[in-house]
């Protein structure tokens, strides 16, 4: 590990201007950004502590919004009893990631930036070629062992897949980050992620020096039916190979579909909305078969690679289910 300064500013403006400065990273909960330096993919040459500040930390619900603050840490929100309540998927997306101690220290903000888990990537002394790394220098999984990578969104410099739970349910409810820098704004989290294209070293809509405040959610009757369902190797502690949050409203017959939402982790290179399932599940009625048939779109342009083909098949059945315990049917 190469030295770095490490700065701990008063106030939020403070870090915000510390943080435009050179090489620089944010720490919050440090599960994720330790990490990274001690295995040698983030070589900061500043580190501003922003775990300490105050006024990030609040989580508010009312009947229109959950605005979450970016400090706010995961099992805050994960446990908080209205979200729980308005929005299941919210909580649950939470509950399934990582683990209690990682809950307890990581914030929300983090887990947004959190960098994917391809093996390549993050072993820099075995593997010269990663583009996420190093633009340039080739991708070491294109033909190594892809079996966690992406079968959607993916390029011919990169087919890491987005490793997160919880921005898998922000994109399906609309969700915006809120963002502080010259001025502050907010972007919908489905924008944030960019696609890895030919610059997959560029993962963000997030300029130096601008930090992550808070997470808007609209509050919907989707919402309030929702579910997120996680497919991975192991029950607990494990990333995503492939996950699915989903939301119905349905008509005052209480059978057929008003609503969805739709999307996916654990298969793109970002969270991934999945449009084409939602419009073909508006006017059907909820059962097996239309949730099942809707959910096959889910994988519309899918492009497997050697060891993931597995997942054009996970995807649409983690769908299906996962409507199917929203709507009640399971
Ligand atoms: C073993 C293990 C298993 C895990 N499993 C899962 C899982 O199943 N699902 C899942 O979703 N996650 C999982 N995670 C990831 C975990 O959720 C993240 O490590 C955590 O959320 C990061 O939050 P943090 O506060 O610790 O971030 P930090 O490590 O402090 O920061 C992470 C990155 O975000 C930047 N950052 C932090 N806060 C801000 C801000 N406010 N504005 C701008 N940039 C900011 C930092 O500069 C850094 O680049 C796992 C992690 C580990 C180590
Ligand atoms: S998939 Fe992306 S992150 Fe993994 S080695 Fe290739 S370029 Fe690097």
């Amino acid at each position: 590990m190469r030295s770095f300064d490490y700065i701990r500013p008063s106030d939020v403006p403070a870090a915000i201007r510390e943080g435009a400065t050179g090489e620089t990273r944010f720490l919050a909960g440090g599960t994720t950004l330790l990490d990274l330096m001690k295995c040698g993919v983030e070589l900061p040459a500043r580190v501003v502590d922003i775990s300490h500040l105050q006024g990030l930390g609040d989580v508010t619900v009312d009947d229109r919004a959950i605005r979450v603050g970016s400090l706010a840490k995961m099992a805050t929100v994960a446990d908080h009893e209205d979200i729980r309540t308005v929005a299941p998927v919210i909580s649950e997306s939470l509950w399934r990631a990582a683990s209690a101690q990682l809950r307890n220290m990581a914030s929300i903000g983090g887990n947004l930036m959190q960098r994917t888990r391809c093996t390549y990537f993050r072993d820099p002394a075995g593997y010269a070629n990663c583009n996420k790394r190093v633009p340039g220098s080739g991708c070491a999984a294109l033909d190594g062992l892809n079996r966690n990578h992406a079968i959607l969104g993916a390029s011919e410099a990169c087919i890491a897949t987005y490793p997160g739970d919880l921005a898998v349910a922000l994109v399906a409810f609309d969700a915006t980050v809120r963002i502080r820098g010259d001025v502050e704004r907010s972007v919908p989290v489905e924008a944030f992620y960019r696609l890895p294209g030919d610059r997959p070293d560029l993962e963000h809509d997030l300029a130096a020096g601008e930090m992550i405040v808070g997470i808007d959610i609209p509050v919907t009757a989707a919402l309030r039916r929702s579910h997120y369902l996680k497919a991975r190797d192991r029950a607990s502690y494990e990333f995503a190979a492939a996950s699915a949050a989903v939301g119905l409203d349905l008509e005052e017959d209480g059978r057929t579909i008003r609503e969805a939402r739709v999307a996916l982790g654990g298969v793109a290179t970002k969270p991934w909305r999945a449009r084409a399932v939602e419009a073909a599940l508006v006017g059907h009625p909820l059962d097996e078969a239309s949730l099942r048939a809707a959910a096959a779109m889910a994988v519309e342009g899918a492009e497997p690679r050697e060891h993931n083909r597995f997942k054009v098949e996970l995807a649409p059945r983690v769908v299906a289910r996962a409507l199917m315990t929203a709507g009640g049917i399971a």
